[in-house]
C-alpha cells in the first residue's frame, strides 16, 4: 500500500506520513474509501485535515490513545 510523506504532522502521534484506506465496493474493486489511516498510531481519521489539525471542540481524551502510541 503505498504510504504518502507530508508537512503535515498526525496530532496523536506525531508521525508524518499515512495511507489511504481502502475499501471493497459494490464490484469488488478496492478503492479508497476517503478516509486516511496514521502509519504510526494506525488510527483512522476521516480527513487529511483531521488527521493532523489538533482537536479542540471535543474533549481529548488520552485513555482513548494511551494504548496505540
Ligand atoms: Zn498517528
Amino acid at each position: 500500500m503505498a504510504t504518502y510523506k507530508t508537512i503535515y504532522k498526525c496530532r496523536v502521534c506525531g508521525t508524518t506520513t499515512y495511507q489511504r484506506v481502502m475499501g471493497r465496493a459494490q464490484t469488488g474493486a478496492l478503492e479508497p474509501t476517503g478516509e486516511y489511516r496514521c502509519t504510526g498510531c494506525r488510527n483512522v481519521f476521516e480527513s487529511l485535515r483531521a488527521w493532523w489539525e489538533p482537536q479542540r471542540k471535543n474533549d481529548f481524551q488520552p485513555s482513548k490513545f494511551s494504548g496505540a502510541c
